[in-house]
């Protein structure tokens, strides 16, 4: 039996044999699944054996783990022994035309900038703008959640440089500590660092809602009415709001190999959400009642708010909520895996719909440009443990292209410099 505790273990039901029944451990402890052992299972299954020495299953039931359906209702395991998932790495036979687009055909506002420790000096800065030149950025916003001196000091340093139009900035709120008194500290600061050039509110970050606490204790939930004047504060000051909610849902779900993103929760700890911290429908429907509540307040939720994977849902919340964007960071693999609705979708919302790219990997945004801009099939996406698929371009008319890189957000805050674009 020593073996059979390596094999991959699929959820749902398996009536072959007791034999094939994995220890009761939890999934998530499961060891990877070896690459040997899994050809055995063909054979230690105590079930009928199919013609090629597989075994037999019912309609509607699966193959047990290590074997995969050759025939209806025949299962074979491999001869020689499987790779494990980060291992296989299958080179596609496709030969279709291949558009690379190194540079974006307009130029774009990247609404959702991490460039980190590149505004600590004149240096970093210069480099910056080196990488966005090479990209056909413009504009890279800042959405570190600067606020007070760290703000100042980001504005000071791009206005001594020659690029100062460059790099935008958004204000942070600081949302720890909420109760009475915080929200009138709150707007006098988000007033200072309007003031002091921010554009704009964000990024709220994730850890609003899963994490941040109030200063009672209690988890400080989305949509709890102690931040209404901070809301409120927005919509008086035309500042848009920039918020994270959430994470992927499958990172909210158990970590099994049904999961989508099953080798993400096997590589990073800290994104195993599932018992601890709110699930992901209340956290969804927690800021769904606060867009709703706050018509005047613009918000932007990033990353599609996380449901790019149902743009049919996506859809029917901007029917419902006429004051939210979407912002289209690290969800690029959903858009590019649903190439005829996604297309749809973005000439529907193409006044919604806002660029940017979070983490700041100047190899990446071209893979951006390529499902925006062409109608190339089947390309690797940037990241193996976000999307075992491939991408497939989206074709946006030129029109659709410009607001999605630029005209939404320019709209949006129009305290960013409006001259000069096309
Ligand atoms: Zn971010």
């Amino acid at each position: 039996m020593s073996s059979m505790r390596h094999l991959p273990l699929a959820a749902g039901t398996i009536t072959i044999a007791a034999a094939l029944v994995l220890a009761a451990r939890p999934i998530a402890q499961q060891p990877p699944p070896a690459t040997a052992g899994a050809s055995q299972a063909g054979r230690a299954g105590g079930g009928r054996q199919g013609g090629r020495g597989g075994v037999q299953i019912q309609a509607g039931e699966e193959c047990p783990p290590g074997t995969t359906e050759t025939r209806p209702r025949n299962c074979q395991a491999p001869s020689f022994a499987p790779p494990t998932i980060v291992d296989y790495r299958p080179k596609s036979t496709l030969v279709t035309p291949e558009h690379l687009v190194p540079k974006a055909k307009f130029p774009a506002i990247d609404y959702h900038g991490h460039p980190r420790g590149l505004l600590d000096s004149a240096e970093g800065v210069a480099s910056l703008i080196a990488s966005l030149d090479s990209l056909n950025v413009r504009t890279i916003v800042v959405a570190e959640n600067l606020s007070g001196e760290r703000l100042q000091r980001a504005v000071e340093l791009m206005q001594r440089t020659p690029h100062k139009d460059r790099v935008q900035m958004l204000a942070g709120i600081d949302l720890r500590g909420v109760g009475p008194g915080w929200a009138d500290k709150a707007v006098r600061q988000l007033e200072a660092d309007l003031k002091a050039g921010a554009v704009g509110v964000g990024e709220i970050s994730k850890s609003f809602g899963m994490s941040v606490t109030k200063a009672d204790g209690t988890r400080l939930k989305i949509d709890d009415p102690d931040l209404d004047p901070v809301w409120e504060a927005c919509a008086r000051l035309n500042a848009p709001v920039f918020m994270h909610t959430g994470d992927p849902q499958a990172l909210f779900e158990p970590i099994d190999f049904k999961n989508e993103r099953w080798l993400e929760l096997a590589l990073f700890d800290d994104r195993r959400y599932r018992d601890r911290v709110p699930p992901f429908e209340e956290l969804m429907a927690e800021r769904d009642r606060l867009f709703k509540k706050h018509p005047k307040t613009r918000f932007v939720a990033a990353h599609m708010g996380w449901h790019a994977n149902d743009l049919g849902r996506l859809s029917r919340m901007l029917d419902a909520m006429p004051n939210l964007s979407i912002e289209v960071a690290a969800v690029l693999y959903d858009i590019g895996r649903q190439p005829r609705a996604a297309r749809e979708f973005f000439i529907k919302y193409q006044d919604r719909v806002l660029f940017g790219k979070d983490s700041f990997q100047p190899e990446e945004y071209p893979y951006y440009w390529r499902v925006f801009e062409t109608a190339d099939e089947y390309f690797d996406y940037y990241r193996g443990y976000h999307a075992f698929w491939k991408l497939y371009g989206i074709n946006l008319p030129d029109e659709v292209l410009k607001k999605l890189y630029y005209r939404n957000a320019l709209k949006l805050a129009p305290r960013m410099p409006q001259a000069g674009w096309p």
